[in-house]
């Protein structure tokens, strides 16, 4: 072991200039008349061009690295291997083209850890990223006031009702998990709360970011998230301010399937 295979300052701005180079190429995708947009031509050809992007990206500036794609064939030398770049190139992709909400996701995984990790969120103009960390905005409102909380849109229902019912939450629901996320880091949002299994790759970089913003990331029973696990697939995921965690746990710990 060499110790060359912590994260450097290197691969946190790596993470944020692929996440953003590869959120401008989407913008003008959706703008291209080139595109056959019937049958989620537009999705199926974003999903295709991003993860090309950003795998010929690393591969080229970090040929050692393995990389966990949404749209890439699983490599198996990922599970032996220090460092592991796992990406959605699109996250939200139904959204994409038809509204802000979509992001591309770069996190690099060490040892297990989301070490470095970009979320773009181009409909928004930002990146958020590890390193600069973004600062968490305080919440404007008076203390006691209702969270508020964003879900999944497929779980938006039934979800939402319990923690409408037991918080008092004002309940959102937003496809991208990217954007749910940053939505808290940005404090529109005080808790991203994800009932049922999500990738590695919808979660990763959010959880990178977030953590770095001083927000509690965990699965909805409060135990830890693993990355660069062999089933990539992870149960329900709550990422929120710390004050709140306790609560959502308590309404949300059997929902993570
Ligand atoms: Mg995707």
């Amino acid at each position: 072991m060499t110790g060359s295979t912590a994260a450097t300052a290197d691969d946190h701005a790596l993470a944020a200039r692929l996440a953003t180079e590869t959120g401008a190429m989407l913008v003008g995708l959706t703008r291209s008349s080139a595109v056959d947009r019937r049958w989620s031509g537009l999705e199926y050809e974003g999903d295709r061009r991003a993860h090309l992007q950003i795998v010929d990206a690393l591969a080229a500036e970090r040929p050692d690295d393995i990389v966990l794609s949404e749209e890439g064939r699983d490599d198996p030398r990922r599970l032996g291997a220090e460092r592991v770049w796992i990406v959605d190139p699109l996250d939200g992709s139904s959204d994409f083209g038809y509204s802000a909400n979509w992001s591309v996701h770069v996190a690099l995984v060490v040892g297990g850890e989301p070490s470095v990790g970009a979320v773009a969120v181009p409909g928004w103009g930002t990146t958020w990223a590890t390193d600069p960390a973004p600062d968490l905005v305080p919440r404007d409102v008076e203390s006691g006031a209702d969270p508020r909380i964003v879900v999944s849109r497929s779980r938006s229902r039934y979800d939402g009702m319990r923690l409408s019912q037991a918080l008092g939450a004002d309940v959102y629901a937003v496809g991208s998990a990217g954007v749910k996320a940053m939505s808290v880091v940005r404090g529109e949002m005080d808790a991203y709360v994800h009932g049922g299994g999500l990738y590695e790759w919808d979660s990763c970089a959010p959880v990178a970011v977030a953590r770095a913003a001083g927000l509690v990331c965990c699965h909805l029973d409060g135990s830890t998230l693993e990355f660069n696990k062999s089933d990539p697939w992870s149960p329900g995921l709550i990422i929120a301010r710390p004050g709140l965690v306790e609560d959502i746990v308590s309404v949300m710990f059997d929902r993570q399937y």
